[in-house]
Order: structure tokens, then C-alpha cells, then sequence
């Protein structure tokens, strides 16, 4: 099922008049509600009238998180604060959090956009959906909240914590969808484990999964394990929020809600458009935002664009799987390191689970890297007695990592369950390096 099939089919013709339009008239509006933004403008000497088509995008500033801390909380927020309706703050991943104000107007075109997903993923009215992303200053409780219910479909605003209550919710309100993080997905599943639930007394069959990124193995592990299909969704509070982008059935890539949010890929460094298929940082600009419109806004994710046709008829572009922040890159020994890699490394082997951890600390001036991860259940209760079986798993994915990776790793084995869960986002990095 296709939810706006006028604006998720149009043609690409259509599609790039109409982002035409909208970005001159965004431009427009900052320029005159936005003193960062006209500043800007006029020191490049580009006024509104020079934007008429979307190739006239790459005559905007960018705009950067920088930007955004420079002027906390409201100083990029174009509309009046009596049409602001709603506050959001991002989650802060990467440093103090950036605030973003919504007219009434933003939250409809974000439930519009959320919609597109759910109905992408299969859901309908005859659905009840458990929303278990944190609900409050984070975008993804609320964002995903108020596109179930204007889908016409039961919201369950579970959020996050007690997570054994949730399974039980799952299980005698017969949940059939759910939104969270990967992770949490993982930690439910690890929950119904101990509760002695299996998949057969649930009737989940739908999860939209986003907010961190997330693997191809990750995806089989939860399907698994919950018995019902996931989909990658994915958003940013300075954007909107969750439904930025979503897969379809073909899970080919996930379509971007390009009538109001125009993307690029760029290159980090040079700033420089990249062609679709190569990889660089995503930016997007809003073309229809009220509150805190945003001009090529430099997200740090890091993936690639498809613009061939999608079985699904969706003619909109779609963007690869986010293989890391351009900011998360660790330079370990002057190698740069991605914990994305670390990750490919380890659910590659069957014995370990996809909990690990990255400790980076320096020692002597030199950079050291550990990689905790644990072993599964079944591996480590079989193989527990069996003397140097750990010892010799620890060796495979020293080498492993050190073949993917040119940097030695030390590795250390965990035992199942001891790696810290979260409930929101998951950290996989801890560098104590910056401690110092
Ligand atoms: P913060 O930057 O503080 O984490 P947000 O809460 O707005 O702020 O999170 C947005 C970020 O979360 C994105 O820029 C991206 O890095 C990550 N993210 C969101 N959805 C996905 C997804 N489906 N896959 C990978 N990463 C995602
Ligand atoms: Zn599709």
C-alpha cells in the first residue's frame, strides 16, 4: 500500500519543479526571517530571486550542528514564537543537544510523513502499534506517536523502561507492530528469553527500527528472535524527526520524503556534490519547514543515493544504510576506524552476539584499542569446560579484526549478558582518551 501515491509516485520531472518551487520560497522566507541566513546570503552575494530551480541549491551556504549550538536555543527558528507548538531537542549524541521548535503546520507534515512509512511497512488501521521509543524531548516517541494514530491504527505509547511489563503488553493486547531502536528490539527479545515467552506467544509481525545504525545481521537476528519483519526508519530531530526516510517491501534502500526534504551527498572534505551511488555525508535541506527551516544541512551520516526505479513504484530517492557519522570516525594510532567495521567483524562469526564494546585509551602516547564483545549462550555454555576453546575464538577475531581493520585489537571475551544494555541509543565507543 502506497499512503500519498501523488506525492510518493510523481514523476521525477514533477518532482524537481515542485522542489523548485518549494526551495525558492524557503529561501525566500529565511531570507527574510532568519538574520544567520540573510547574513549569510549577502556575504555570497546570493539573493531569493536567484534560486528558481533545485539546481540553484548549489548556490545555498551550508549549515552545520556548529551553527545550530552557535545560535541555542532559537536563533535559527524562522517562524514567530506564538506559531511554535511543540519543542524537540536532539538527543545529544555528539555533544550538548540542539533545540527545534514545530508550528502546527511542521507536526502535520511529520505525522503526514510517518504515515508514508507505516503504510510502506505494511501497517494499517487494523493494527495496534506499540510505540517503544523514549517519549519527551527525543523526537522518536512522539514523531512516531503521532503518525500511527493518524494512520488510523492503535497507539500503544509504551517508551522505553520496564520492559517486562511491555512483553507482557505485547503479548495479551496481541501487538502486532512495534517502533524502537535495533538495540532495544534485541534487548526485548534477550527479556522475553528470561520470561520463558517465545515468538509463538506473541503476534508482533511488523517493526520499524532506526534511530543508530544498524546491520543486515542485525536484522536477521531480530526477525528471528521476534518473528516479524523489521524496517530500517530514519530521521533526524534538526530535519524533523523519525520519517525522514523508510523502506518499502523491496528493502532496497529507504525512500526519502523528498517533497519536503531535498537530499545531497557531499564530500566531507571538499564540500563537493558527489553522483549518486558514492559515498559521502548526507545533507538535506527542508523545503517545507516553518519553525526551523534548515539549508543544506551537513547531517555527519555517511551513505549513498539510489535514484533507479524501486519495484515498489515509489519514484522517490532512496538512501543506502547509514555506515557510520563522519564524526564517529576514531583515528586509532592515526588509522581511521569505524565501529561499523568492528561490527561486520564480529556478527560475521556465529559465536558472538551483537553486543560489543570499543575501548580506546592511549598508554605511553600510544593509542590502544580493546574490543569487548560477548559470546553467545549456547557457545559459551558448550565450550565453557573445553580448555582453550575461548582462548581460540579470542585468536580468530584478533586476526579477523586486524585484517579488516590494519590495527591490532586486543580482544577480551565476555560473558553472555554482561555488556551494558541501553534502552535509547546504544553506545559502542568509549575512548578515554578524551577523559585525559
Ligand atoms: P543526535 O544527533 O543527537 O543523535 P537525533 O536524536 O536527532 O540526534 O538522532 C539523529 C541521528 O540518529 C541521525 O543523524 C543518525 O546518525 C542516527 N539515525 C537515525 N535513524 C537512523 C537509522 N535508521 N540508521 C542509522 N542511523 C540512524
Ligand atoms: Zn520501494
Amino acid at each position: 500500500m502506497i499512503w500519498n501515491q501523488n506525492k510518493e509516485c510523481m514523476s521525477t520531472d514533477e518532482m524537481r519543479a515542485l522542489q523548485g518551487r518549494r526551495l525558492h520560497k524557503i529561501v525566500k522566507y529565511v531570507y527574510h526571517n532568519v538574520p544567520f541566513y540573510r547574513n549569510k546570503l549577502q556575504e555570497m552575494d546570493v539573493t531569493p530571486d536567484d534560486i528558481r530551480s533545485i539546481e540553484d541549491i548549489h548556490k545555498l551556504p551550508f549549515t552545520t550542528k556548529q551553527d545550530l549550538r552557535d545560535n541555542y536555543p532559537f536563533g535559527l527558528q524562522a517562524a514567530p514564537k506564538s506559531e511554535v507548538i511543540r519543542v524537540h531537542a536532539s538527543s545529544g549524541t555528539t555533544g550538548n543537544p540542539t533545540i527545534v521548535g514545530y508550528t502546527r503546520k511542521d507536526i502535520e507534515v511529520w505525522s503526514e510523513c510517518m504515515t508514508r512509512c507505516l503504510t510502506a511497512y505494511g501497517v494499517s488501521r487494523d493494527d495496534i502499534f506499540s510505540v517503544a521509543y523514549g517519549y519527551g524531548l527525543f523526537t522518536g516517541g512522539l514523531g512516531a506517536h503521532y503518525g500511527v494514530e493518524n494512520l488510523g491504527a492503535a497507539v500503544v505509547p509504551t517508551s522505553t523502561g520496564n520492559t517486562e511489563k511491555h512483553v507482557r503488553l505485547i503479548r495479551d493486547l496481541g501487538i502486532t507492530g512495534i517502533a524502537c531502536t535495533p538495540s532495544y528490539a534485541l534487548y526485548l527479545a534477550e527479556t522475553m528469553d528470561h520470561m520463558g515467552i517465545s515468538k509463538n506467544d506473541i503476534r508482533l509481525r511488523v517493526g520499524a527500527f532506526g534511530a543508530e545504525p544498524w546491520t543486515e545481521s542485525m536484522r536477521t537476528e531480530i526477525e528471528s528472535r521476534l518473528g516479524l519483519k523489521g524496517f530500517n526508519l530514519y530521521g533526524l530531530s534538526e530535519i524533523m524527526g523519525p520519517c525522514v526516510s523508510y523502506e518499502c517491501q523491496e528493502q532496497h534502500g529507504s525512500h526519502i520524503c523528498e517533497d519536503h526534504f531535498f537530499p545531497e551527498i557531499i564530500d566531507p572534505e571538499t564540500l563537493q556534490p558527489l553522483p549518486y551511488g558514492e559515498v559521502g555525508e548526507l545533507v538535506f535541506t527542508t523545503l517545507t519547514k516553518e519553525g526551523m527551516p534548515l539549508l543544506r544541512y551537513r547531517t555527519k551520516d555517511l551513505c549513498s543515493l539510489m535514484n533507479d526505479p524501486c519495484p515498489c513504484g515509489r519514484t522517490s530517492v532512496r538512501m543506502g544504510r547509514i555506515l557510520g557519522r563522519s564524526d564517529d570516525m576514531l583515528i586509532i594510532r592515526g588509522i581511521n576506524v569505524f565501529p561499523s567495521q568492528v561490527e561486520s567483524v564480529v556478527l560475521s562469526m556465529p559465536e558472538f552476539a551483537p553486543r560489543y564494546l570499543l575501548v580506546i585509551d592511549r598508554v605511553n602516547n600510544l593509542d590502544t584499542l580493546q574490543v569487548q564483545v560477548e559470546v553467545r549462550q549456547e557457545y559459551f555454555t558448550e565450550q565453557f569446560d573445553t580448555l582453550g576453546a575461548l582462548g581460540t575464538l579470542e585468536k580468530r577475531l584478533a586476526n579477523k579484526l586486524k585484517s579488516v581493520l590494519s590495527i591490532s585489537a586486543k580482544v577480551q571475551l565476555k560473558a553472555p549478558g554482561t555488556i551494558e544494555r541501553s534502552q535509547g541509543k546504544s553506545k559502542f565507543v568509549l575512548d578515554k582518551r578524551q577523559l585525559k
